[in-house]
C-alpha cells in the first residue's frame, strides 16, 4: 500500500552536526533511541509539535512527561514572560517558595514540609540522604524495572530477560563509571513479590534505611500494585523503621490532585516529585513527614542547589497547579476522557488486525505492549513483550505524525482534544495496515 510518509532530511543533517560538539548528538542518552532520526523540533503548540522539516506531529511524549497542559499554554506563557521581565532567578528567596510549599502541603498527603530541587533525580537523591540521616542505616531497597534516576545512589542495570529478572538480584552497574560502594548499599527485588521482600526483610531489616518505589510501576509496563502490596509495605517498613519512600515524579499531579498516594489511598514517609509538577519547567520536590524533614531545617542533612526555587519554575508550578484543580479538577476528568477515548480505539485498532497486545494504564498515562498475554502484571511479564516489533510501530508512527516512546510509554495531556485523539487514530490506522497488511 502506498502512503505519504514524512521526510526528515534536516533532522538527518542536523544530527550529524550535532554529534560534531554534543556527545551522541542529543542532550539526554534515552532520546538517542528515536528512529529513525532524533527529531529536531522548532516548535511545539499544544498537543502538536512541528520539526525541522515542516512535519507537524501529535505529541504522547510530552517533553517524557512534563507537559501536563501541553506546548506553550497560553496562561502560562503570559505569566511567565510578565514573571520573566522582574527577574528570572535569584538565589534568594520569593514569595512564591511559600505559595508553592503551602499548595504542595495542602495536596499532597502525608506532607507537612516540602523541599525544591531541579530534577527528579535530585528529588531521589535527597530522599534516600534523608532517609539514611534519619535511620542511621546505609542500605536502600529499590524494585527491578523501577527507575528512579540517574545518580550513583539508586541507579541500576535493568534486567533485559525474563530468566535474569527471575534470579536473585545484586545491583548491577546501570553504567560504567558508577560508584561500587554505591552499588554495595543497593538491594534490588522484583516488585509485587511479597516473599522475595520478606526474605530480605528477615535477613537485613535493621540495616535498610529506605525502601523506594513507584507506586505504579509507569517506567516499565504501567503494572499495577497486586491487591493489599503497598500497604504491607506500608507497616513492614512501619514496623522496622524503615522510611517508606514513594516515587512520584511520574504520578505526582498527573492521576490526581494529590498524585498516586491520593489515587490509591496510601501513605508513604517521603515522596518525591517532578515532571508534570511545573509544566515543563524544571523543578521537582521531597516532600513527607515533618520528622524527616525537618533534619534540613536543623541542618543535620545539607540539601543545596543554585537554581533551587527558581522563579520561573517555582510560577510555573504555582500556575500549572492552579489550572488542573481548577472547576473541580475539569483538566483531570478531561485527561482521563481523552485516555479512555484513545486507548479504547487502540485496542479496536490493534485487534481488528491481529496485533496481539495488553495495554495497562494508571490516568492518563498507559503502557503499550505487543503481547500474547491477557495480562502483564510483572516485571518478568513485561520483559517478555515484542519490544522490538513495538519499537517498528513507534518508527513508523513517526513517519505518520505522531510522535511514541519506543518503550510503550504514553502521556495524554489537557491539551489533547477529541480531534487529536481521533486524527491520531486514523494516522496510526494507517501505520497498522502498513505493518500488518495480511492480517486485516
Ligand atoms: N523517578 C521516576 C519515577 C522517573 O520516571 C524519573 C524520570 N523518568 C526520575 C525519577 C528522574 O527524573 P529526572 O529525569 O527529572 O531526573
Amino acid at each position: 500500500m502506498q502512503t505519504n510518509t514524512y521526510a526528515m532530511d534536516e533532522s538527518y543533517a542536523l544530527y550529524e552536526q550535532s554529534k560534531e560538539t554534543l556527545c551522541g548528538g542529543v542532550a539526554s542518552n534515552l532520546r538517542s533511541a528515536m528512529k529513525p532520526v532524533p527529531l529536531f523540533l522548532e516548535s511545539g503548540s499544544g498537543a502538536r509539535v512541528f520539526d525541522v522539516d515542516g512535519n507537524e506531529y501529535i505529541d504522547y511524549i510530552l517533553g517524557y512527561g512534563p507537559l501536563i497542559l501541553g506546548h506553550s499554554h497560553s496562561e502560562l506563557l503570559e505569566a511567565l514572560s510578565h514573571r520573566l521581565a522582574a527577574g528570572q532567578q535569584f538565589g534568594m528567596q520569593h514569595r512564591g517558595e511559600i505559595e508553592l510549599s503551602r499548595r504542595l502541603v495542602q495536596l499532597v498527603p502525608n506532607a507537612d514540609k516540602v523541599a525544591f530541587s531541579g530534577s527528579g533525580t535530585e528529588a531521589v537523591m535527597l530522599a534516600i540522604r534523608l532517609a539514611r540521616a534519619y535511620t542511621g542505616r546505609s542500605k536502600v531497597i529499590r524494585f527491578e524495572g523501577h527507575y528512579h534516576g540517574w545518580s550513583d545512589v539508586i541507579y541500576t542495570a535493568f534486567p533485559m530477560n525474563a530468566e535474569v529478572s527471575a534470579s536473585d538480584m545484586t545491583a548491577l552497574a546501570g553504567t560504567n563509571g558508577q560508584s561500587a560502594h554505591a552499588l554495595e548499599d543497593i538491594i534490588v527485588v522484583p516488585w509485587n513479590d511479597k516473599d522475595r521482600l520478606e526474605a530480605v526483610l528477615k535477613k537485613s531489616g535493621n540495616e535498610i534505611a529506605a525502601i523506594i518505589s513507584e507506586p505504579v510501576l509507569c517506567n516499565s509496563g504501567c503494572l499495577h500494585p497486586l491487591p493489599g502490596y503497598l500497604e504491607w509495605i506500608r507497616e513492614r517498613t512501619r514496623d522496622l523503621g524503615i522510611v517508606f519512600i514513594l516515587d512520584e515524579v511520574i504520578t505526582g499531579f498527573r492521576v490526581s490532585p494529590g498524585g498516586a498516594q491520593e489515587r490509591l489511598g496510601i501513605q508513604a514517609d517521603l515522596v518525591t516529585m517532578g515532571k508534570a509538577i511545573a509544566g515543563g519547567f524544571p523543578l521537582s520536590a521531597v516532600a513527607g513527614r515533618r520528622e524527616i524533614m525537618d533534619l534540613i531545617s536543623q541542618g543535620v542533612v545539607n540539601h543545596m542547589g543554585t537554581l533551587n526555587g527558581n522563579v520561573l519554575s517555582i510560577s510555573a508550578g504555582i500556575l500549572t497547579l492552579d489550572i488542573l484543580n481548577r472547576d473541580e479538577g475539569a483538566a483531570y476528568r478531561h485527561m482521563e476522557k481523552m485516555t479512555e477515548r484513545l486507548v479504547r480505539g487502540l485496542k479496536a485498532l490493534l485487534a481488528g488486525h491481529g496485533v496481539a497486545h495488553t495495554i495497562n494504564s494508571f490516568g492518563p498515562v498507559f503502557h503499550v505492549m505487543f503481547t500474547d498475554q491477557p495480562e502483564v502484571r510483572h516485571f518478568s511479564e513485561f520483559l517478555k513483550r515484542d519490544a522490538a516489533g513495538y519499537s517498528l510501530f513507534v518508527e513508523e508512527a513517526l513517519r505518520h505524525g505522531v510522535v511514541l516512546r519506543p518503550s510503550g510509554l504514553w502521556y495524554v495531556s489537557a491539551a489533547h482534544t477529541e480531534k487529536d485523539i481521533d486524527e491520531t487514530l486514523e494516522r496510526l490506522k494507517i501505520v497498522v495496515q502498513r505493518l500488518f497488511p495480511h492480517r486485516a
